[in-house]
C-alpha cells in the first residue's frame, strides 16, 4: 500500500505513459465529468438523512465483499472488466443521493485497488468515473420518467419497467464509455454484467423493504463469482495462468475484427530442450512460469497475452505501432535474459503488425512466425520485425 501510494506523484502517474494522447484526454475528460456531476448534485440536492442507513450498509458491502471474494478474484486473469461489485454500486445509484452513490462507487473501486487486483490507479479511477457517469444517466432518466424516488415507487408493472430501463441505460452508458476495454467481450460477458445489475435492483428493493435480505444476496453473489472463476479457468493455461491458445485466438480475432491498428509478438524460448535435458522438466516448468510472470509484468491491462503451445507465447498489443511493439519486445527480451532459475534462459521474438503485414489474425501470425524463424536463424536471443521477402 505504501509502495502504491509512493507511485502516485503526479508526474510519475502511469496515465502519462499511455501511447495515445487522445486516450489520455478521454480518460481525464470522463474523470472530470464524474467530479463535476458530484459537485453539481451536492449544490442542487440536499442529502436526505433517510439515505444514511442504506449508505452505511452499501459502503459496508463495498468494503467487505472484496475481502470475501479476494481468493476468487486473485485467480481471475482474463476478464478484469467484469466487476461483480456493481451489485452494490447499482443499488446505491437507485437508492441514494447522487453524491453518496458516487462515494460508494469510488470506495468500492479503491478497496479493489488496494486489496484485490494490483492495477494501475488511473484505470480504477477511470472505471469508477465511468460508473458514476453511467449511474447519473440512469438515475436522471428514472427520476424524469417516474416523477419520484425509487423508495416510494408503487409495486406495479410501470415501476418495474422503469427500474429495468434504468439498468439498461446504465449498462449501455458504461459499455459505451469503456468501449476500448471491452474489445474482446463476448455475449456471455455482457449477460453476466447484466445479471449483476439485475441483482443490484434486487438489493435496492431489499434495502427499502427488508435489509436482512442483503445477507442472502451476498451469498448468491459469492456463488455467482465462483462460477465466473470456473469459466475463467476454462480459458486459462493451468501451468502459466495465461490465456490458453484457443481463448487467445478468440480474443485476438475479436480485436482485429474491429479493424484497428495492432501489433503481434510471437516468442519462443531458446534451446529450451537443453534446459529440460540438463535440469529436468520440473526446472523447465519453473522457467516457463517465470517467463510468464515477466510477460505479465511487462504488458498493459488491455494487451492480450497467451501461451500458444509448449515454450511459445503470443501477445497482441492493441493500438500499437511497429516501433512501439519492437520496443516492448526488446524490453521483454532483456528482462527474460536477466531472469534465471538455474541457468540463464533467453527468448527470441518475432514482431508483425496489423494491418501492415496482414489483415487477418492468421496472416499476421504467419508474418510474426517468419520473423521469429529469422531471429532463430540469426543466432537467437533477439527481436526481429517481419520484413516482406
Ligand atoms: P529453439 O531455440 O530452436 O526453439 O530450441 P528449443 O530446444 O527451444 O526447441 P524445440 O522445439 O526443439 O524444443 C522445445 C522444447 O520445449 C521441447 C519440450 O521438451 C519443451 N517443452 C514444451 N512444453 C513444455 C512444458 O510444458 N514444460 C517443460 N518443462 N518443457 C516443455
Ligand atoms: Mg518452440
Ligand atoms: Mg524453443
Amino acid at each position: 500500500m505504501a509502495d502504491q501510494i509512493g507511485r502516485m506523484g503526479v508526474r510519475r502517474w502511469a496515465l502519462w505513459q499511455l501511447s495515445n494522447r487522445a486516450r489520455i484526454g478521454y480518460v481525464l475528460a470522463v474523470d472530470i465529468l464524474a467530479v463535476t456531476g458530484v459537485v453539481f448534485a451536492l449544490s442542487l440536492i440536499p442529502v436526505p438523512s433517510a439515505d444514511l442507513l442504506p449508505f452505511v450498509l452499501l459502503i459496508s458491502c463495498a468494503l467487505v465483499y472484496p475481502e470475501l471474494s479476494r481468493p476468487i478474484e486473485r485467480s481471475r486473469i482474463s476478464r478484469p472488466f467484469i466487476d461483480l461489485n456493481a451489485v452494490w454500486m447499482f443499488a446505491a445509484i437507485l437508492l441514494l443521493h447522487p453524491a453518496l452513490s458516487a462515494v460508494v462507487i469510488a470506495v468500492s473501486y479503491f478497496a479493489q485497488w488496494v486489496r484485490v487486483r494490483p492495477d494501475r490507479l488511473y484505470r480504477k479511477a477511470f472505471f469508477a468515473s465511468a460508473t458514476i457517469v453511467a449511474g447519473y444517466a440512469a438515475s436522471a432518466g428514472y427520476a424524469v420518467l417516474s416523477h419520484g424516488k425509487f423508495d416510494d415507487a408503487p409495486r406495479d408493472i410501470v415501476s418495474f419497467s422503469l427500474v429495468v430501463g434504468a439498468g439498461l441505460v446504465f449498462l449501455i452508458f458504461k459499455w459505451a464509455l469503456c468501449y476500448f476495454c471491452h474489445a474482446t467481450a463476448t455475449p456471455g460477458d455482457y449477460a453476466l454484467e447484466a445479471s449483476t445489475i439485475a441483482l443490484g435492483i434486487v438489493v435496492g428493493w431489499a434495502l427499502v423493504d427488508w435489509p436482512f435480505v442483503l445477507l442472502l444476496i451476498i451469498g448468491i453473489t459469492l456463488v455467482m463469482h465462483r462460477s465466473v472463476q470456473f469459466r475463467d479457468q476454462a480459458r486459462t493455461d493451468p501451468k502459466t495462468g495465461l490465456l490458453n491458445s484457443a481463448s487467445w485466438s478468440n480474443d485476438a480475432e475479436a480485436h482485429l475484427k474491429r479493424g484497428e491498428k495492432a501489433a503481434l509478438l510471437m516468442l519462443d524460448l531458446d534451446n529450451f530442450k537443453s534446459i529440460n535435458d540438463r535440469y529436468g522438466h520440473l526446472v523447465g516448468d519453473k522457467h516457463l512460469k517465470g517467463v510468464a510472470e515477466v510477460l505479465r509484468a511487462e504488458v498493459r491491462g488491455t494487451d492480450i497475452l497467451g501461451r500458444f503451445g509448449g515454450e511459445e507465447f503470443v501477445i497482441l498489443l492493441p493500438a500499437t505501432s511497429q516501433q512501439d511493439a519492437m520496443a516492448v519486445a526488446e524490453r521483454i527480451r532483456r528482462r527474460v535474459e536477466r531472469f534465471a532459475v538455474e541457468d540463464a534462459v533467453t527468448v527470441s521474438v518475432g514482431v508483425a503488425a496489423h494491418p501492415d503485414h496482414g489483415t487477418s489474425l492468421e496472416e499476421v501470425m504467419n508474418a510474426a512466425d517468419l520473423a521469429l524463424l529469422a531471429a532463430k536463424a540469426a543466432g537467437r536471443n533477439r527481436t526481429l520485425l517481419f520484413a516482406a521477402p
